[in-house]
């Protein structure tokens, strides 16, 4: 069974952080972070099976090595993948705002391999719920660092994590972090509604007192928000031509992903999965594109 075109490959486990709302720095214990070494040999094993993107995942993927002797960054190990001969592209998930640093965000400018796409949870714009999550950062600390990355990368297409009706989240909290997603403009937003998780801090401790109704009522008024945003981020690619990598055909149509991580559609393909192909954008919606393949690449 030959592996897929994109992998994911884990570097990190476990988490350092004791988010109050979450379980798992007590399930997966704390962070650990896989020599560079071994990693870099597992994808060299895997582009020589012919995987063209690899995805590092881990909690905190930012936070890689700090635990290792030698304490590489999460960009010394990009700088090393993206060397491989074969491989196309690289990701990674998920961040901790606290991990992202300077040296990764010009990583992320400066590798060719390396997509333009970060996934940075931000959870709520307001500072108190930020704080009684215990994120250890601020809604100005984070409008920071997006505006940082986006300096250094202009092309970066970004997705956040949101949790609406955490315990005590009064209304003007929840509207501080609609303005965030509403200022800030992502193009993907991963919206939950919170709900206490035995075990965690946030359940012991915390009253979950925003009603389910209103949590839904929440949840609704950010998904509407983000499909206007997703929609107008895409509309910008109409008749703009995108570079695809290839990953498969379902009910009669290719699909692949852009750099920016967009799912794009196309019919009239006749290689392989695996390849890089530019795709000229013939219509746009909020969660995904379609087009005509003009060149292989
Ligand atoms: Fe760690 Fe993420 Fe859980 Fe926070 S939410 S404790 S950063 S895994």
């Amino acid at each position: 069974q030959p592996p897929s075109v994109s992998v994911y490959v884990p570097i990190i486990q476990g988490c350092d952080q004791f988010c109050t709302y979450c379980i798992v720095p007590y399930r997966r214990g704390r962070e650990r972070s896989r020599p560079l070494a071994e990693i870099v040999c597992e994808v060299n094993a895997l582009v020589c099976r012919g995987v063209k993107e690899i995805t590092l995942v881990g909690q905190n993927v930012d936070a890689y090595g700090h635990d290792l002797p030698q304490k590489p960054g999460l960009a010394d190990l990009l700088q090393e993948l993206n060397a491989i001969d074969g491989l196309a592209r690289l990701r990674f998930l998920t961040n901790h705002p606290k991990d992202m640093s300077a040296g990764l965000i010009n990583a992320i400018a400066r590798l060719d391999k390396v997509c333009e796409h970060i996934n940075l949870p931000v959870q709520s714009g307001s500072n108190g719920i930020l704080q009684a999550m215990r994120r250890g950062y601020t809604a100005e600390r984070y409008r920071e660092l997006i505006a940082e990355i986006r300096r250094q990368v202009p092309a970066i297409a970004l997705s956040t994590d949101v949790i609406v009706g955490f315990p005590s989240e009064r209304e003007n909290q929840f509207q501080q972090t609609v303005n965030l997603l509403a200022e800030l403009k992502f193009d993907t937003v991963h919206v939950a509604a919170y709900s206490p998780r035995p075990g965690t801090v946030a359940a012991r401790e915390l009253v979950d007192d925003v009603p389910s109704e209103e949590k839904k009522l929440r949840l609704n008024t950010v998904e509407q928000l983000q499909t206007g945003i997703a929609a107008e981020i895409n509309a910008r690619l109409l008749h703009q031509t995108v570079e695809v990598l290839v990953e498969g055909m379902e009910k009669g149509k290719w699909h692949g992903r852009t750099r920016t991580d967009k799912l794009v559609f196309f019919s009239d393909y006749a290689g392989l999965p695996g390849q890089l192909v530019n795709v000229r954008v013939e219509r746009t919606g909020p969660w995904s594109l379609q087009g005509k393949v003009v060149t292989d690449k």
